[in-house]
């Protein structure tokens, strides 16, 4: 069974969802991942912040805009006069159920409620549209399998028991249907996979049920080697391996979920990048490729902060970098980057949430300063130390930027380098110029 997860773009209209059932028809026995309509869940996220503001009636005024939206769909979608009622009758629960959440306070779990409104409704319209044609298709309620721990990640075991378990007892189909994105708890409430998060519900599904293939089904051909949304001529990336793709992913190519590549990886999945608008576009592979001694994209990861930490006692000590490491794990901060001299250190983390802490506890080591709205640029590709030239190059393509750190050596497949925000689209399209 192969798992094929499309994004909001790719069922953003009943035209397009149309075309999904299309693709997915061709290929048989699935289990098939969808997100919200694009637009909808930022929709939701709007619609929450007017009811936590108390702002009912602007509240309303949203989810009747949305309501709209729907109705039309419904009408696109389908055909049959009793597919059409069954499908509005789906638009006027869920929005219903939207409208019980105005004029009362709401909490964090209200919110995930709310916000999981989106994959339902995709779904829900989708399994229609699947059945008036005709098809032998099931839809699976993703809150059954999907579940996060106590600690927010993903609980693989449950996962995969619950999965086959709903799997075994729903035999016989071929096209099973189900949302992305959204989850239980360990409270048992409804949560989510954070946003963007349905690849990752796909990689996680991909790897429960040991399918054959991921697909990830977007708007554009593939992994590009450079971001397209402020570099001109980029070009899609035909195979990477998991670890390049990971780096990218969590560096800023927006195509992947940061975390969707380990699940894959560990079960040893190939994830296939895949445009719906051109769906016989090459795209791209990600599997255990062998190395290809190229260098092959570039990513780019916002909203950064460096910190450094200068201290003349750091000369000849040990246990200095373990010190400055257990006050960012005590403040549940993960460190990106790391660059050191003799006398110092200095890090990048993206979550200023407990920085204050942070500073006050690091500057009895030594004098701290910190550095904001920076960016990591990502070079990814074959860079396993032998294989020489590349590091020049990098370096070279970034002569006339202020580059604050840089990375190399921590992996075979990336370099790294800090830069000011301001310098972000001048260092990808140089870098894309000197290295593509
Ligand atoms: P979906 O809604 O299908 O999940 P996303 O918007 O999350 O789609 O991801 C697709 C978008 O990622 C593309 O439209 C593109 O603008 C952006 N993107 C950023 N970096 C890259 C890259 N290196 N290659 C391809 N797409 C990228
Ligand atoms: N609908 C969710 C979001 O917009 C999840 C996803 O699309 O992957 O973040
Ligand atoms: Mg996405």
């Amino acid at each position: 069974m192969k798992v094929m997860k499309f994004g909001g773009t790719s069922v953003g209209s009943a035209e397009r969802m149309k075309n999904v059932v299309n693709l997915v028809t061709r290929e048989g026995n699935t289990l098939v991942v969808l997100s919200a309509m694009s637009g909808t869940t930022n929709s939701l996220i709007t619609i929450t912040d007017r009811i936590k503001n108390a702002e009912t009636a602007e509240a309303l005024r949203l989810i009747n805009e949305l309501e709209n939206k729907y109705v039309n769909t419904v009408r696109e979608l389908l055909a049959k006069e009793e597919y059409i009622k069954q499908g509005l009758t789906v638009i006027s629960d869920i929005f219903g159920r939207l409208r019980e959440y105005t004029g009362v306070p709401i909490g964090l779990k209200q919110e995930k409620e709310i916000v999981a409104f989106g994959e339902k409704l995709s779904t829900r319209l989708v399994a229609l549209y699947m059945q008036e044609t005709g098809l032998n298709s099931v839809l699976l309620d993703a809150t059954e399998f999907m579940k996060i721990r106590e600690d927010g990640e993903p609980d693989s075991d449950y996962i995969k028991n619950k999965i086959t378990e709903t799997l075994a007892a729903n035999k016989g189909y071929d096209i099973y249907l189900t949302q992305g994105f959204i989850c239980r708890n360990h409270l048992g409430e409804i949560d989510n996979l954070q946003r963007g998060g349905s690849d990752y519900t796909a990689s996680l599904l991909g790897a429960a049920i040991a399918a054959e293939e991921i697909q990830i089904w977007t708007d554009i051909d593939g992994m590009h080697n450079n971001d397209p949304r402020f570099v001109e001529n980029t070009s899609p990336v035909h195979e990477l391996h998991f670890e390049e793709a990971a780096e990218l992913a969590y560096f800023g190519a927006k195509i992947l979920h940061p975390t969707c590549v380990q699940p894959a990886k560990s079960a040893n999945i190939p994830v296939r990048l895949l445009n719906t608008m051109q769906p016989d576009a090459n795209g791209t592979v990600i599997y255990n490729a062998k190395p290809t001694h190229t260098i092959k994209a570039i990513a780019a990861k916002d909203n950064i902060t460096a910190i450094k930490i200068k201290s003349s006692r750091m000369l000849l000590a040990y246990g200095f970098l373990r010190k400055v490491f257990e006050i960012f794990e005590k403040h549940h901060t993960s460190i990106d980057m790391i660059t050191t001299s003799e006398v110092g250190v200095s890090v990048t983390i993206d979550n200023e949430c407990n920085i204050d802490a942070i500073l006050s506890e690091l500057s009895e080591f030594g004098s701290v300063t910190v550095d904001r709205d920076m960016v990591i640029i990502c070079v990814v590709g074959d860079l396993e130390w032998q294989n020489r030239g590349f590091e020049a190059k990098v370096v070279d393509a970034l002569r006339d930027v202020p580059v604050r750190m840089i990375s190399y050596g921590g992996s075979n497949y990336n370099i790294s380098v800090l830069v000011k925000k301001e310098d972000k689209v001048r260092s990808l399209r140089q870098l894309s110029k000197h290295l593509f």
